[in-house]
């Protein structure tokens, strides 16, 4: 027989290049500010310095962590820059890199309780923290009817909530039949993540009904009754309302309580997508945004978005366990166990459309123990403030347009002078790469979104952004 060959890298190794690599990280954290944010490459670029073919023969640790460098990090739009203020920030902080790595090194998978019962239940453990910190209803707790999951990203939560709705308003008889005239609501304002739900789900895109907004970019509950109305007499089912809290265009906030009364009325399952702003609710003087979740069945927020945590963690919580469960559950022979047949425990693959799960728990847990509830308030009240005095900056400039009073942590601006001036400061802005902002439309019009929540963001930061805007409008002022 031949000689053995191992070419696993081995514990003692492992040792040495983790250390290698937790430095490399702890140095991007320290140089961060020094790239440009915005990535600045072409098309193809990166493609081209990568070989064609996989090595035949493994390469050192040290020549893959130099290609890190030299062809990786030219491709890196730096989100965790405390200057990017694009999009809705996508955060991760020390202790959920640590938690996320120690998941990786367990390797476990946690598709059911007996894969991993630890998993299993400090995931339920920690959903049912999070349900109190930001104060949602105790029937979305584990203790009370329903609980909470984590889901890889809020699009997976509204289509676990379509696809449990859809069932509900079926007698779960869609999984089986098929075929559907039940109707689906949301406001112009919610995330594209609703209509692709509803793709998927096999409500057909015909069904989704926009509801218009009022002038705070909310959805106005009197047009969707009308809509309901309208759909019934006309043989509909209306089935599914999507409210958001937190747009991500303007960061509107829909009035829960006036559309969770319809959804009551007319039996329609209410799904709020607080993907973004959800974070604010840690903080008592922002529960006033969970006013009316009583009203609906199911809730997400995305603590990988403010809330410190590595992507990819979603907060599913559902308010009736029993039909979630009953839309997603098949149990072929191999997964069969004793704990499982019990009925006292939670198996998660019965909560999610996958059957194999990570361990996201555990960074979510370290970021809340590590931080504490306090240290998570202070982060996020201060960029809620810093974020309020840049509006007002905005405010007291005459050359610029304030959207609207910013509700949280998201400012929407544009320049007097109309789109193609707004259009022309942003590229100019984003290609200094001192900075990285992006756009949205609103009523019409080209509007800049200045996002403030990365993780590290302070109130220099920001104070530099506004320099660098008024700077760039002078030049392109100039320029005319
Ligand atoms: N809902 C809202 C309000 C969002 O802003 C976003 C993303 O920005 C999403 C849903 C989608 O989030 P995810 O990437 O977790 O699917």
């Amino acid at each position: 027989m031949s000689q053995l060959q191992n070419y696993h890298m081995t514990p003692e190794e492992f040792r040495r290049y983790g250390r290698l690599v937790i430095d490399w990280i702890a140095d991007y954290y320290e140089n961060v500010e020094s790239y440009p944010v915005l990535s600045q490459v072409e098309p193809g670029q990166i493609q081209a310095m990568l070989p064609l073919a996989p090595p035949q023969k493994g390469e050192e640790f040290e020549d893959i962590l130099k290609d890190v460098e030299r062809i990786i990090m030219p491709g890196i739009t730096h989100w965790q820059s405390p200057n990017f203020f694009a999009y809705f920030p996508a955060n991760t902080s020390g202790p959920s890199i640590l938690g996320d790595l120690l998941a990786s090194g367990l390797g476990i998978q946690g598709m059911l309780w007996a894969t991993s019962p630890a998993c299993t239940e400090l995931e339920t453990r920690v959903l049912d923290w999070m349900a109190d910190l930001i104060a949602l209803p105790a029937k979305f707790k584990s203790t009370g009817s329903g609980g909470g999951v984590i889901q890889d990203s809020a699009s997976s939560a509204v289509l676990t909530a379509l696809l449990a709705a859809r069932e509900r308003a079926t007698s779960f008889q869609f999984n089986e039949q098929g075929g559907t005239n039940l109707t689906v609501y949301t406001s112009t304002q919610a995330h594209s993540s609703v209509e692709k739900g509803v793709k998927v789900a096999g409500y057909g895109r015909k069904n989704l009904r926009l509801i218009d907004v009022d002038s705070n970019f909310a959805m106005r509950p009197d047009l969707l009754k009308q809509q309901i109305e309208s759909d019934i007499k006309e043989g509909y089912k209306p089935a599914f309302v999507a409210a958001t809290i937190g747009t991500t265009s303007s960061n509107g906030i829909d009035p829960i309580r006036a559309i969770g009364e319809i959804c009551q009325r007319y039996g329609i399952w209410l799904h709020v997508d607080a993907a973004m702003a959800g974070t604010a609710a840690i903080l008592p003087e922002y529960h006033y945004l969970q006013d009316g979740l009583e009203l609906a069945d199911s809730y997400a927020f995305n603590p990988h978005k403010w809330m410190f945590t590595n992507f990819d963690c979603d907060c599913f919580f559902v308010a009736d366990r029993e039909t979630l469960i009953q839309t997603l559950s098949i149990l072929p022979e191999y997964l069969r166990n004793q704990a499982t047949e019990t009925g006292a425990v939670f198996d998660y693959r019965d909560w999610q459309i996958p059957l194999g799960r990570r361990f996201r728990s555990l960074k979510l847990w370290f970021v809340l123990r590590s931080y504490g509830v306090e240290g998570l308030q202070y982060h996020i009240r201060q960029h809620i403030q810093l974020a309020q005095e840049f509006a007002h900056w905005i405010e007291a400039d005459p050359r610029f347009i304030l959207v609207m009073p910013p509700p949280l942590n998201l400012v929407c601006f544009r320049h007097r002078s109309g789109d193609v001036f707004t259009q022309r400061l942003l590229k100019k802005l984003n290609q200094g790469g001192k900075l990285y902002l992006t756009h949205t439309v609103l009523n019409g019009l080209y509007t800049l979104r200045m996002s403030i929540g990365q993780t590290n963001t302070q109130v220099h930061h920001v104070a530099q952004a506004w320099s660098l805007i008024q700077s760039a409008v002078a030049e392109l002022e100039a320029e005319l």
